[in-house]
């Protein structure tokens, strides 16, 4: 999540003027929920905007959420762990994601380098690399652990820091992995169960 203060429809409506594109009801309503819902499929738009008036069909979300990408007002990211691809707002830094391989939440992860390409292979072919698409894969910390915390969603203390795959730090039970030299088991936080 971020903690930015979310922008206005002023700030949105000189963006898209600014690309030439027509101002609309659609395109801010859209802009405004992926800003405060980063990593948002067509899908999820669509159904958080079905009380809106007036209406947008799932087809004229695709058809917004490919358009402002194409203009640059979107981001869309491919995770491998999601059915499908997810929108953001937050552009031109070259961050990356962080994905729970079993709940599929994800996160955005700050780029060490902050643009593209932040990562050079070996050999390129020749080819002029443009980006590294980054994805880290990890286990949160909910099901991670999911006798010791709370379902998700549910705001239960400080923010839930991600462990990418290789770099995590064990939090709570150790996970079984066998290069996991000693398991660290930190007095558990206060938990109330319902
Ligand atoms: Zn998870
Ligand atoms: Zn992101
Ligand atoms: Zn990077």
């Amino acid at each position: 999540m971020s903690a930015r203060a979310p922008a206005s429809s002023e700030h949105w409506s000189s963006l898209l003027h600014a690309r030439g594109l027509r101002v609309t009801e659609g395109r801010l309503s859209v802009l405004g929920h992926i800003d405060a819902h980063p990593h948002s499929s067509a899908s999820a738009i669509h159904a958080a905007l079905a009380e809106r008036r007036p209406p947008l069909s799932p087809q004229s979300v695709h058809n917004i959420v490919n358009d402002l990408t194409e203009h640059g007002l979107l981001r869309r990211i491919d995770p491998p762990d999601s059915d499908s691809a997810l929108y953001e707002t937050r552009l031109h830094d070259n961050h990356h994601h962080v994905q729970c391989i079993v709940c599929h939440c994800i996160e955005d992860v700050d780029c060490a380098v902050g643009a593209a390409p932040c990562i050079l292979p070996p050999q390129t072919h020749s080819m002029r690399i443009i980006e590294a698409t980054v994805t880290f894969r990890g286990i949160c910390t909910a099901c991670d652990c999911p006798d010791a915390h709370g379902s998700h969603g549910a705001a239960t203390g400080p923010e839930a820091t991600p462990t990418a795959a290789g770099s995590r730090s064990a939090t709570c039970s150790p996970p079984s992995t066998r290069d996991l030299h000693h398991a660290r088991t930190p007095p558990k936080k206060g938990i109330s169960i319902d």
